[in-house]
């Protein structure tokens, strides 16, 4: 038999501020790796234009989100702003199970309950380049009003400090090379001896 690494589906968090650009690396992501698995949320936000139902997220009314919460629903759930999001269960089970690595691109508050109950996730930050670029693309979004551009830069920059919290930080200097450093990381992760504990009896088996 051909020993072979850690072949489960991961748990992958990718998280930031808002405005570094983390929608944006993890669609390359997806594009290179096809394998790989993107959770759709459930959110309570009005869809932004060109956003489409079940390929961005699952649009739903307040109600609605309250129920699959109260039916034990998500894996995770949090106010952002002033909507709720949620990372529907079921979904990320099945894949994990049937051997995919999912990806969760969620906050930070998510990312951390995520943490709590699942510690062998992989936790991914991503930081902009410099403060000055991620006012830039915040602004730059062009979608929102300056209430809110203030109040999406005001949390980025608070939130800065929660990098320690996570197990890896990328840098979105490049969106081309983020998504490498990503991928890279995924790797790592299914060579890690704490996930490999099974290897050496697929090496020893039928030697001893
Ligand atoms: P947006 O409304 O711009 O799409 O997303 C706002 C924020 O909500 C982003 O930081 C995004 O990562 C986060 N978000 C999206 N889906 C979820 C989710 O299921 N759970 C949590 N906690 N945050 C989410």
């Amino acid at each position: 038999m051909i020993a072979r690494t850690y072949n489960k589906g991961l748990l992958v968090v990718i998280s930031g501020p808002s405005g570094t650009g983390k929608g944006t690396v993890c669609k390359r992501l997806l594009e290179k790796h096809p394998e790989i698995k993107l959770s759709i949320s459930v959110t309570t936000r009005q869809p932004r234009k060109g956003e489409v139902e079940g390929k961005n997220y699952f649009f739903r009314t307040e109600q609605e989100f309250k129920q699959i919460m109260e039916e034990g629903g998500f894996l995770e759930c949090a106010q952002v702003y002033d909507s709720y999001y949620g990372t529907p269960k079921k979904y990320v089970r099945e894949q994990m199970n049937a051997g995919h690595d999912v990806i969760l691109e969620i906050d930070i508050q998510g990312a951390l309950k995520v943490k709590e109950r699942f510690e062998e996730g992989v936790f991914i930050f991503i930081l902009p380049p410099s403060m000055e670029e991620l006012r830039k693309r915040i602004t730059g979004r062009g979608t929102e009003s300056e209430e809110a551009i203030l109040k999406r830069f005001q949390s980025a920059y608070q939130e800065l400090d929660f990098m320690n919290r996570y197990n890896y930080v990328v840098v979105n200097d490049e969106v081309e090379a983020a998504a490498d450093r990503i991928a890279a990381i995924i790797q790592a992760e299914k060579c890690r001896v704490d996930r490999n504990h099974h290897i050496n009896e697929q090496l020893l088996g039928g030697v001893i």
